[in-house]
Protein backbone atom coordinates (compact mmCIF):
# COMPACT_ATOMS: atom_id res chain seq x y z
CA UNK A 1 0.00 0.00 0.00
CA UNK A 2 1.15 3.42 -0.98
CA UNK A 3 2.19 6.10 2.34
CA UNK A 4 -0.55 8.22 1.23
CA UNK A 5 -3.23 5.41 1.15
CA UNK A 6 -2.04 4.28 4.69
CA UNK A 7 -2.71 7.95 5.97
CA UNK A 8 -5.82 8.38 4.46
CA UNK A 9 -6.84 5.05 5.82
CA UNK A 10 -5.54 6.38 9.51
CA UNK A 11 -7.29 9.83 9.53
CA UNK A 12 -10.40 8.16 8.02
CA UNK A 13 -10.30 5.86 11.36
CA UNK A 14 -9.76 8.97 13.49
CA UNK A 15 -12.80 10.63 11.91
CA UNK A 16 -15.07 7.11 12.55
CA UNK A 17 -13.99 7.23 16.18
CA UNK A 18 -15.19 10.54 16.33
CA UNK A 19 -18.19 10.47 14.37
CA UNK A 20 -19.14 7.61 15.89
CA UNK A 21 -18.63 9.49 19.32
CA UNK A 22 -20.71 12.08 18.31
CA UNK A 23 -23.73 9.92 17.55
CA UNK A 24 -23.19 8.23 20.58
CA UNK A 25 -23.54 11.74 22.21
CA UNK A 26 -26.57 12.89 20.11
CA UNK A 27 -24.38 15.52 19.03
CA UNK A 28 -24.51 16.57 15.12
CA UNK A 29 -21.95 15.56 12.77
CA UNK A 30 -18.72 17.99 12.73
CA UNK A 31 -19.30 19.30 16.06
CA UNK A 32 -15.98 17.91 16.69
CA UNK A 33 -12.30 19.54 15.21
CA UNK A 34 -9.58 17.25 14.71
CA UNK A 35 -5.96 18.40 15.96
CA UNK A 36 -3.17 16.52 14.71
CA UNK A 37 -0.46 16.69 17.77
CA UNK A 38 2.34 16.75 15.50
CA UNK A 39 5.25 16.64 17.93
CA UNK A 40 8.18 14.07 16.86
CA UNK A 41 6.53 14.40 13.52
CA UNK A 42 8.33 14.94 10.70
CA UNK A 43 7.29 17.50 8.72
CA UNK A 44 6.77 15.14 5.97
CA UNK A 45 4.16 13.18 7.22
CA UNK A 46 2.39 16.10 8.34
CA UNK A 47 2.40 17.07 4.59
CA UNK A 48 0.99 13.68 3.49
CA UNK A 49 -2.01 13.96 6.28
CA UNK A 50 -2.43 18.04 5.36
CA UNK A 51 -3.07 16.61 1.59
CA UNK A 52 -5.65 14.00 3.01
CA UNK A 53 -7.76 16.10 4.31
CA UNK A 54 -6.22 17.13 7.96
CA UNK A 55 -6.32 20.86 8.50
CA UNK A 56 -5.36 21.82 12.31
CA UNK A 57 -1.98 20.92 13.70
CA UNK A 58 -1.02 21.03 17.42
CA UNK A 59 2.51 21.93 18.15
CA UNK A 60 4.06 21.56 21.45
CA UNK A 61 7.80 22.48 21.34
CA UNK A 62 8.10 26.28 19.81
CA UNK A 63 11.68 25.56 17.65
CA UNK A 64 10.63 22.10 16.29
CA UNK A 65 7.24 23.87 15.46
CA UNK A 66 9.12 27.07 13.60
CA UNK A 67 11.43 24.83 11.88
CA UNK A 68 8.50 22.60 10.32
CA UNK A 69 5.70 25.56 9.65
CA UNK A 70 8.81 26.90 7.30
CA UNK A 71 9.05 23.72 5.06
CA UNK A 72 4.98 23.34 5.38
CA UNK A 73 4.65 27.04 4.16
CA UNK A 74 3.24 25.68 1.17
CA UNK A 75 0.14 23.91 2.86
CA UNK A 76 -3.20 25.14 4.39
CA UNK A 77 -2.59 24.56 8.09
CA UNK A 78 -3.97 26.32 10.98
CA UNK A 79 -1.43 25.69 13.78
CA UNK A 80 -2.46 25.18 17.48
CA UNK A 81 0.30 25.87 20.34
CA UNK A 82 -0.19 23.17 22.43
CA UNK A 83 2.46 23.03 24.70
CA UNK A 84 3.87 24.36 27.73
CA UNK A 85 4.34 28.27 27.71
CA UNK A 86 7.09 30.62 28.34
CA UNK A 87 6.87 33.69 29.27
CA UNK A 88 9.72 34.66 26.94
CA UNK A 89 8.64 33.04 23.69
CA UNK A 90 5.11 34.39 23.79
CA UNK A 91 6.33 37.10 21.27
CA UNK A 92 7.21 34.15 18.85
CA UNK A 93 3.79 31.90 19.62
CA UNK A 94 1.94 35.31 18.85
CA UNK A 95 3.85 35.60 15.44
CA UNK A 96 3.15 31.96 14.21
CA UNK A 97 0.04 30.18 15.83
CA UNK A 98 -3.85 30.62 15.74
CA UNK A 99 -4.52 29.12 18.71
CA UNK A 100 -2.73 28.58 22.11
CA UNK A 101 -3.88 26.09 24.72
CA UNK A 102 -1.90 26.65 27.31
CA UNK A 103 -2.98 29.53 28.89
CA UNK A 104 -2.48 29.02 33.12
CA UNK A 105 -2.21 33.09 34.04
CA UNK A 106 -3.29 36.36 33.08
CA UNK A 107 0.28 37.76 32.58
CA UNK A 108 0.87 35.37 29.79
CA UNK A 109 -2.31 36.31 27.73
CA UNK A 110 -1.70 39.93 28.39
CA UNK A 111 1.92 39.44 26.52
CA UNK A 112 0.65 37.52 24.13
CA UNK A 113 -2.46 40.59 23.83
CA UNK A 114 0.11 43.50 22.75
CA UNK A 115 2.46 41.53 21.22
CA UNK A 116 0.59 39.84 18.08
CA UNK A 117 -0.68 41.22 15.46
CA UNK A 118 -3.99 39.67 15.37
CA UNK A 119 -6.32 38.53 17.93
CA UNK A 120 -5.11 35.61 18.61
CA UNK A 121 -7.46 32.94 20.39
CA UNK A 122 -6.43 31.53 23.43
CA UNK A 123 -8.05 28.40 26.05
CA UNK A 124 -6.87 28.30 29.59
CA UNK A 125 -5.41 25.19 30.52
CA UNK A 126 -7.68 23.39 33.44
CA UNK A 127 -5.07 20.91 35.84
CA UNK A 128 -8.78 19.11 37.54
CA UNK A 129 -7.05 16.40 38.78
CA UNK A 130 -3.91 19.64 40.31
CA UNK A 131 -0.90 16.88 39.15
CA UNK A 132 2.14 19.02 40.31
CA UNK A 133 3.87 17.72 36.54
CA UNK A 134 1.37 19.21 34.36
CA UNK A 135 0.71 23.28 33.82
CA UNK A 136 -2.68 24.60 34.42
CA UNK A 137 -4.93 26.07 36.93
CA UNK A 138 -6.99 24.23 39.42
CA UNK A 139 -11.05 24.27 38.80
CA UNK A 140 -11.76 26.52 40.76
CA UNK A 141 -9.63 29.07 39.48
CA UNK A 142 -10.81 28.81 35.28
CA UNK A 143 -13.92 31.48 35.86
CA UNK A 144 -12.06 34.12 37.52
CA UNK A 145 -8.72 33.76 34.70
CA UNK A 146 -10.88 34.01 31.80
CA UNK A 147 -13.18 37.38 33.19
CA UNK A 148 -9.68 38.36 33.63
CA UNK A 149 -8.80 37.83 30.42
CA UNK A 150 -11.54 38.70 28.54
CA UNK A 151 -11.17 42.19 29.58
CA UNK A 152 -8.10 42.65 27.80
CA UNK A 153 -7.79 43.70 23.85
CA UNK A 154 -6.50 42.25 20.98
CA UNK A 155 -7.30 38.47 22.54
CA UNK A 156 -9.83 36.29 22.04
CA UNK A 157 -10.57 33.67 25.15
CA UNK A 158 -12.53 31.11 23.55
CA UNK A 159 -12.91 27.99 26.15
CA UNK A 160 -10.75 26.17 28.33
CA UNK A 161 -8.07 22.64 27.52
CA UNK A 162 -7.50 19.92 29.80
CA UNK A 163 -5.36 17.11 30.16
CA UNK A 164 -6.34 14.95 32.80
CA UNK A 165 -4.76 12.01 35.18
CA UNK A 166 -3.87 9.05 32.70
CA UNK A 167 -7.05 7.10 33.26
CA UNK A 168 -8.35 3.93 31.59
CA UNK A 169 -11.92 3.77 33.18
CA UNK A 170 -14.08 5.23 30.78
CA UNK A 171 -16.66 6.31 33.34
CA UNK A 172 -13.89 7.86 35.47
CA UNK A 173 -12.64 9.48 32.18
CA UNK A 174 -15.96 10.99 31.50
CA UNK A 175 -16.30 12.49 35.29
CA UNK A 176 -13.08 15.26 34.64
CA UNK A 177 -14.28 15.88 31.52
CA UNK A 178 -17.64 16.41 32.48
CA UNK A 179 -15.95 19.00 35.17
CA UNK A 180 -14.50 21.25 32.80
CA UNK A 181 -17.61 20.96 31.08
CA UNK A 182 -19.52 22.20 33.74
CA UNK A 183 -16.67 24.98 34.52
CA UNK A 184 -17.35 26.08 30.62
CA UNK A 185 -21.33 26.36 31.55
CA UNK A 186 -20.88 28.34 34.77
CA UNK A 187 -18.37 30.55 34.03
CA UNK A 188 -20.63 31.88 31.23
CA UNK A 189 -22.76 31.90 33.40
CA UNK A 190 -21.62 34.03 36.29
CA UNK A 191 -19.24 36.36 33.73
CA UNK A 192 -21.88 36.71 30.87
CA UNK A 193 -19.28 35.36 28.48
CA UNK A 194 -19.98 32.79 25.61
CA UNK A 195 -17.11 30.42 25.72
CA UNK A 196 -17.53 27.95 23.61
CA UNK A 197 -14.68 25.44 23.07
CA UNK A 198 -13.54 22.95 25.03
CA UNK A 199 -10.30 21.10 23.77
CA UNK A 200 -10.22 17.99 25.53
CA UNK A 201 -9.79 14.20 24.46
CA UNK A 202 -6.25 12.28 23.35
CA UNK A 203 -5.86 9.08 22.15
CA UNK A 204 -6.81 7.14 24.85
CA UNK A 205 -9.99 9.04 25.98
CA UNK A 206 -10.92 10.62 22.75
CA UNK A 207 -14.50 8.75 23.03
CA UNK A 208 -15.22 9.61 27.06
CA UNK A 209 -14.24 13.67 25.66
CA UNK A 210 -16.69 13.49 22.86
CA UNK A 211 -18.94 11.91 24.92
CA UNK A 212 -18.79 15.14 27.60
CA UNK A 213 -18.79 17.64 25.12
CA UNK A 214 -15.30 18.41 23.62
CA UNK A 215 -15.23 20.81 20.39
CA UNK A 216 -11.60 19.75 20.00
CA UNK A 217 -9.57 16.37 20.22
CA UNK A 218 -5.70 16.34 20.30
CA UNK A 219 -4.62 13.45 18.32
CA UNK A 220 -0.93 12.19 18.31
CA UNK A 221 -0.23 8.70 18.46
CA UNK A 222 -3.32 7.17 16.83
CA UNK A 223 -2.93 9.10 14.04
CA UNK A 224 0.42 9.41 13.21
CA UNK A 225 1.79 6.31 14.78
CA UNK A 226 4.39 6.56 17.52
CA UNK A 227 6.85 9.48 18.21
CA UNK A 228 10.20 9.14 17.37
C1 LIG B 1 1.19 14.82 22.80
C2 LIG B 1 -0.05 15.54 23.15
C3 LIG B 1 -1.32 15.07 22.72
C4 LIG B 1 -1.52 13.79 21.95
O1 LIG B 1 -1.30 12.67 22.75
P1 LIG B 1 -1.55 11.19 22.20
O2 LIG B 1 -1.79 10.39 23.42
O3 LIG B 1 -0.32 10.79 21.46
O4 LIG B 1 -2.76 11.22 21.32
C5 LIG B 1 -2.42 15.84 23.06
N1 LIG B 1 -2.32 16.98 23.77
C6 LIG B 1 -1.13 17.45 24.20
C7 LIG B 1 -1.09 18.71 24.97
C8 LIG B 1 0.02 16.74 23.91
O5 LIG B 1 1.20 17.20 24.37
Amino acid sequence: MSQQLKVQEKLEAIRSRIRLAEIQAGRPANSVTLIGASKKQTSDLIALFNEAGLRHCGENYLQEAIEKQAALNSHDIEWHFIGQIQSNKTKLIAEHFTWVHGIDRLKIASRLASQSAKPIKLLIQINPDEETSKGGVPLSEGAELADQIAQLDNVEIRGFMTIPQAEKNPDRQKSTFAKVHELLVQTNQRYSLDLNQLSMGMSGDLEAAVSEGATMVRIGTDLFGARK
